[in-house]
C-alpha cells in the first residue's frame, strides 16, 4: 500500500486522531503566532519606551538653548553705531530698556577704539562702567580675546551668531558678534549668565511644561527628573527619591551649561516599559491557560465520542453475539425434537438421550436469557438477591450437573476437588451464585481450545470459601485481564472471535460476587489456560448481605483486584 494510501487508510481508522489533529494544530498555530506578536510588541514597547525618555530629555535640552537663544537676540542686539566712541550711554539705554532676566550681567565691548576696553551696564544707575580686576572682567577678557584678534587682523564675519564661553564655570559668557554694515566686526555685546535663574527658574519652567506632554498627567508618579551639575552634584530634582533610581537616559545640555546633564529615573515595577513586560507575561499566561481549557475540552469530548464509538460498536457485535448464542442450542433444540417426532429414536434408551440433548439445551438457552434479563435488572438497578444460608459443596454440585451432558458431548475430562472437612453453611443467593458459577464454567468450554480439561476446587482459606475454575485453553493475555470484567468486553484475540459470546457473562459475574461481599479474581497465561476464583467471605454468612446497600450498575463500579 502507498504512503497516502495508509495514510488515509489509518485516519479512516482513527477518526478520533484526525478531529484532534484538527483543533490541535490551528491552536497550536495560533499560539505560535501569539507568542511571535508579544515577543515583538514587548521589544518595541521597549525601544519606545526609551526612545521617548530620550526625546522628552532632547526636548528639555532644545528649550533651554531656544530661550537662551531669544533671551541673546532680544538683549544683546546692539546697532552697531553704539560701539563708536562716546556712544556708550545709548548701549545702557538699550540694556535698561530690557528685561534682564537670565543675566546676572550685561557688557559690551568696542573694537572700534582699538582699546577694547569691558563695560559692563549698572542697572543701578542706568549707566555703563568698567570693573577691571574683577573675576567677570577677566572671564569676559579671555571669552572675547579671539573676537579682538580678529577684529583687529581686520577680519570679517559672514554669518554672526550667538557664542558661548564656559572655561569659567562661575562666569559663564554668552556673547553676540556685532558687525557694522561691511561685515566688519565693531564689537562685542554679552552677558554673564545668571546660575541661580537658569536653576531655579529657567530648568523647572520647562521641566514642568515637557513632563505632562510628553509622559502624562500622572509622569512623577513614575518618572523623577534630576540636573547634576559639572562636579556632579544633583542640582535639581523633581522628587526626593533619587537614591533608589534606575536612569535609564540622560544627556548633556547643548548650548550653555553644557557641562551640566539631565537624567530622568524610573520607580521600579512601575513604568510603562515594565507595564508592557508584565502584561507580556499576564497575556502569555492567559494564552497558556485558554490553550489548555481549549485542549482539555477537545481531549474530554474526544475521550466521550471514542468511549460511545467504541460503547455503540461492542453494543452491535453484542447483538449479533446473542442472536448468535441463541440461536445455536435452539437448532439443538429442533433437531432433537424433529428426530423424536419422526420416530428415529427406536430404543427407549434413545429417546431418554435425546430428552436429556432437549433438557440441556434448553437449560444453556435459560442460561443465556438469564445473562441478558440480569443485565438489564443490574443496568437498571433493579437487581434484587435473595440471600439464605445454604450449602456451597450443593450448589456447586448442582451446577456442575447440570453441565454433565454437554461436558460429556464436547469430549471433557471435569474434576473436582472438594475439602476435607465439611464447610459451615454460606450465606448466598443460590440461583445467582450457580449462575455465576455456570456462567465460568460456560467460559472455560468455550475458550479451551484442544485442551479439553476443565478442573473445579472447592476449598477454604481462612474466613474465606473459594472456589476456582481452571481450564487449559487459550488463556487471556496480560494486558486484558482487568478489561475482561466489563461489560460487552471481548478480548481482541482472533481465538476469541472464533468463539460466540455476549461479553456479559464475567461482568455478571462479578456484580454477583460484590453483592455477596466477595470477589472474583483471575490468573491466567496465555496458551496455558487460566483459573477464575470466586471468593466468599465465611464471616459476612452470619451477617445479612442483602442488608447490604444496593450495588451500582455495572459500568460505574471499579476494578476487581487481580489474583
Ligand atoms: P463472553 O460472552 O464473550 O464469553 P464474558 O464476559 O464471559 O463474555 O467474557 C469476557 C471475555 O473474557 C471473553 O470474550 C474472553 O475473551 C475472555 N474470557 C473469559 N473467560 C475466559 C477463559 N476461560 N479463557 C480465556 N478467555 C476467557
Amino acid at each position: 500500500m502507498s504512503l497516502p494510501a495508509r495514510l488515509r487508510e489509518g485516519l479512516r481508522r482513527h477518526p478520533l486522531w484526525l478531529a484532534m489533529a484538527a483543533a490541535g494544530v490551528p491552536l497550536a498555530v495560533l499560539l505560535g503566532f501569539q507568542y511571535r506578536w508579544l515577543v515583538e510588541l514587548d521589544r518595541n514597547s521597549a525601544v519606545a519606551w526609551q526612545a521617548s525618555l530620550d526625546n522628552y530629555l532632547a526636548a528639555v535640552s532644545e528649550q533651554v538653548e531656544l530661550a537662551y537663544r531669544s533671551r541673546g537676540e532680544r538683549l544683546l542686539n546692539l546697532p552697531p553705531t553704539v560701539f563708536e566712541a562716546g556712544r556708550r550711554d545709548e548701549a545702557a539705554r538699550h540694556f535698561q530698556a530690557r528685561e534682564m532676566a537670565g543675566a546676572r550681567r550685561l557688557f559690551l565691548v568696542s573694537f572700534l577704539d582699538g582699546a577694547g576696553e569691558v563695560w559692563f551696564y549698572d542697572p543701578g544707575s542706568g549707566s555703563a562702567e568698567a570693573r577691571p580686576g574683577t573675576p567677570e572682567a577677566r572671564a569676559v577678557a579671555v571669552a572675547v580675546a579671539p573676537w579682538q584678534a580678529l577684529a583687529a587682523a581686520g577680519g570679517r564675519v559672514e554669518r554672526p551668531a550667538l557664542a558661548v564661553d564656559e572655561r569659567d564655570p562661575e562666569q559663564r559668557v554668552l556673547l553676540n558678534p556685532i558687525l557694522d554694515d561691511r561685515s566688519g566686526l565693531v564689537g562685542v555685546a554679552g552677558m554673564i549668565l545668571d546660575e541661580e535663574d537658569f536653576r531655579a527658574r529657567q530648568l523647572g519652567a520647562v521641566i514642568d511644561d515637557a513632563l505632562p506632554r510628553y509622559f502624562g498627567e500622572d509622569a512623577r508618579q513614575y518618572l523623577v527628573v534630576t540636573v547634576r551639575d559639572g562636579a556632579g552634584r544633583t542640582v535639581l530634582a523633581t522628587a526626593d527619591r533619587s537614591a533608589d533610581l534606575a536612569y535609564p537616559a540622560e544627556r548633556a545640555f547643548s548650548f550653555v551649561f553644557t557641562d551640566w546633564s539631565i537624567a530622568l529615573g524610573c520607580h521600579s515595577a512601575t513604568t510603562p516599559a515594565q507595564w508592557a513586560r508584565f502584561s507580556f507575561f499576564v497575556h502569555l499566561g492567559l494564552s497558556g491557560l485558554l490553550a489548555a481549557l481549549v485542549t482539555g475540552g477537545v481531549a474530554l469530548a474526544l475521550r466521550t465520542a471514542a468511549r460511545e464509538v467504541r460503547l455503540s460498536r461492542m453494543k452491535s457485535d453484542f447483538v449479533s453475539n446473542v442472536s448468535h448464542e441463541l440461536r445455536t442450542p435452539l437448532a439443538s433444540i429442533r433437531v432433537f425434537a424433529e428426530l423424536l417426532r419422526l420416530g428415529r429414536a427406536d430404543r427407549p434408551e434413545q429417546a431418554r438421550e435425546y430428552g436429556r440433548y432437549i433438557e440441556t439445551e434448553s437449560r444453556r438457552l435459560t442460561g443465556l436469557i438469564d445473562n441478558l434479563l440480569d443485565f438489564a435488572r443490574i443496568e437498571s438497578e433493579r437487581k434484587e438477591y435473595r440471600f439464605e444460608s445454604a450449602d456451597l459443596l450443593a450448589v456447586v454440585a448442582e451446577t456442575l450437573g447440570s453441565f454433565e451432558v454437554r461436558l460429556r458431548q464436547q469430549g471433557f475430562r471435569l474434576s473436582c476437588q472438594t475439602p476435607e472437612r465439611p464447610l459451615p453453611p454460606v450465606r448466598l443467593d443460590p440461583a445467582a451464585f450457580a449462575q455465576a458459577l455456570a456462567n465460568l464454567l460456560d467460559n472455560a468450554v468455550k475458550y479451551s481450545g484442544e485442551g479439553r480439561e476443565i478442573g473445579v476446587e472447592v476449598r477454604r482459606e481462612g474466613d474465606r470459601a473459594l472456589v476456582a475454575v481452571r481450564d487449559r485453553g487459550i488463556g487471556i493475555p496480560p494486558e486484558e485481564q482487568a478489561k475482561i470484567f466489563e461489560r460487552f468486553h471481548r478480548a481482541g484475540s482472533a481465538l476469541v472471535h472464533e468463539v460466540r459470546g455476549s461479553g456479559l457473562g464475567l461482568a455478571i459475574v462479578r456484580h454477583v460476587m460484590e453483592a455477596h461481599g466477595g470477589r472474583v479474581t483471575v490468573a491466567s497465561r496465555p496458551g496455558r489456560g487460566s483459573t477464575f476464583t470466586l471468593e466468599l467471605p465465611l464471616a459476612a454468612a452470619s451477617a445479612d448481605p442483602a442488608a447490604a446497600p444496593a450495588r451500582p450498575p455495572l459500568a460505574a463500579r471499579p476494578e476487581v483486584s487481580q489474583a
